[in-house]
C-alpha cells in the first residue's frame, strides 16, 4: 500500500436497496411511497421561477422550518433540517457523539448507523434485541456516549411504546438520546412532545415515505433550541446551503398538506392490515408492524428462495443476508393492486 493510502479514510459504505427500473415492475423494497405527492407539491413545482435558481437558497432553509414549526406546534429554532434524514442523522452523529463511551444502538437497527459511527470513529455497542425481536429497554440503561434507535424500528417494524421510550430518555440526561421517527406517521406515537421536558431529546424524521418526497431528500429533526443550535453550528460549518430551492419549495408543500398526508398515509396502513391477513393465511409469521413494510419469514419456504421468485416476476422485495434476519422479508406496502398481485403470486408458489 503507497504512503497516501494508509492514511485514507477508509470505509465499508452502506448498501442502499436496489434500484430496478422495469417499466412492469412491482417495487417494495426500499420503503417508499406508491403515492404521488401532494397535488400542493405539483403546483408549487408548476409555479417555480426557473430564475430565482440563479440565486443561492436561504441557508437556514427558513420557509420549510416555518412550515414545520407551525405544522408540529413548536417554535422554529426548535426545527433542524437537511437533505433527507440521513443527512440529518449523519450531522447529529457528527455533533452529539464524541465521548469516549460507547454510542448504543439495537443489532438489527438501521444499517446506516454502523457505518456513520465507523465513518467519524464513535465507538459503538450493539444491543440484541429479543427472540421477539423487540428492543430491551433496560439494556439502554448503562453508561453510555449517546443513544440512538428507530421507532418503530426498521427492518422489524417493531414499535416501542411511548412511556418505554420515554424511561430510556429519562434515565440518561449525560447523554443525547436521538430517536429516528422515520416510520412514525404509520400509526405510531411520537416522542415529539417530550423535547419540551428533555433538552437532549432529538427526534428525526423524513418526508421519503409518509409524504412521498424520497426523490427530494428532505429530512428534518426536533429538538430543544440548545441542540438545534449546535446541530446548525456543525451544519454551518460543512456546507452553509444543504437545502436547494427545490427543496424548500416543495419540502413546504408537502408539509402544508396534512390533508392529503392523512389520507394516503391511511390508506397505506389500511393496505398493511389486509397484507397482514393474506400474509398469515398463507403460513407467514411476522412481528406487528406499525410502519409501511412487513417483516415477514415463512414456516416452510426459505427467504432467500421466495426472494429470488419475485425479482423473477420483477416483484422486488428487500432480503437481507444477515445473521438471525436471513430468512425474512421485508415488503414494503404499495398500493392495494400491487399487494394483490404480491399475494396472488405467493399463493400460486407456496
Ligand atoms: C429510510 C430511513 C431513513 C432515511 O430516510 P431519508 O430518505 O434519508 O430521509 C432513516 N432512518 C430509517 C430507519 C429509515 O428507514
Amino acid at each position: 500500500m503507497s504512503i497516501w493510502e494508509e492514511n485514507v479514510r477508509k470505509v465499508i459504505p452502506y448498501t442502499p436497496g436496489e434500484q430496478p427500473d422495469f417499466p412492469d415492475m412491482i417495487k417494495l423494497n426500499t420503503n417508499e411511497n406508491p403515492y404521488p405527492p401532494s397535488p400542493l407539491v405539483k403546483k408549487a413545482l408548476e409555479e417555480m421561477e426557473l430564475n430565482s435558481m440563479r440565486l443561492y437558497p436561504a441557508p437556514a432553509a427558513d420557509a420549510l422550518v416555518e412550515e414545520l414549526a407551525e405544522a408540529y406546534h413548536v417554535k422554529k429554532e426548535q426545527v433542524f433540517v437537511g437533505v433527507g434524514s440521513d443527512d440529518v442523522l449523519a450531522m447529529a452523529f457528527l455533533t452529539f457523539f464524541n465521548s469516549e463511551k460507547p454510542i448504543l444502538f439495537p443489532d438489527i437497527t438501521y444499517s446506516f448507523y454502523d457505518v456513520w459511527a465507523d465513518l467519524f470513529r464513535i465507538p459503538y455497542e450493539q444491543l440484541p434485541l429479543n427472540e421477539d425481536f423487540a428492543i430491551v429497554p433496560e439494556d439502554y440503561m448503562k453508561e453510555n456516549g449517546g443513544i440512538i434507535f428507530p421507532n418503530p424500528n426498521a427492518p422489524t417494524g417493531v414499535e416501542m411504546p411511548f412511556e418505554e421510550v420515554e424511561k430510556i430518555i429519562a434515565y440518561n440526561p449525560e447523554s443525547v438520546v436521538i430517536i429516528d421517527e422515520a416510520y412514525v406517521d404509520f400509526g405510531a406515537a411520537s416522542v415529539l412532545p417530550l423535547i419540551e421536558k428533555y433538552e437532549n431529546l432529538l427526534v428525526v424524521q423524513t418526508t421519503s415515505k409518509s409524504r412521498s418526497m424520497a426523490g427530494m431528500r428532505i429530512g428534518y429533526a426536533f429538538g430543544s433550541e440548545k441542540l438545534i443550535h449546535y446541530l446548525n453550528d456543525a451544519k454551518y460549518s460543512f456546507n452553509s446551503y444543504t437545502m436547494n430551492r427545490p427543496s424548500l419549495v416543495l419540502g413546504s408543500a408537502a408539509i402544508r398538506d396534512q390533508e392529503y398526508f392523512r389520507k394516503i398515509t391511511g390508506k397505506i396502513m389500511a393496505t398493511r392490515e389486509w397484507t397482514k391477513k393474506e400474509l398469515k393465511r398463507l403460513g407467514f409469521t411476522f412481528p406487528d408492524s406499525k410502519t409501511n413494510f412487513i417483516f415477514a419469514t415463512h414456516e416452510k419456504v426459505q427467504a432467500k428462495e421466495l426472494f429470488e421468485a419475485l425479482k423473477e416476476q420483477h416483484i422486488f422485495v428487500r432480503y437481507f443476508n444477515k445473521p438471525r434476519i436471513d430468512n425474512y422479508l421485508r415488503i414494503t406496502i404499495g398500493t392495494d393492486e400491487q399487494m394483490k398481485k404480491l399475494i396472488d403470486f405467493l399463493e400460486q408458489y407456496l
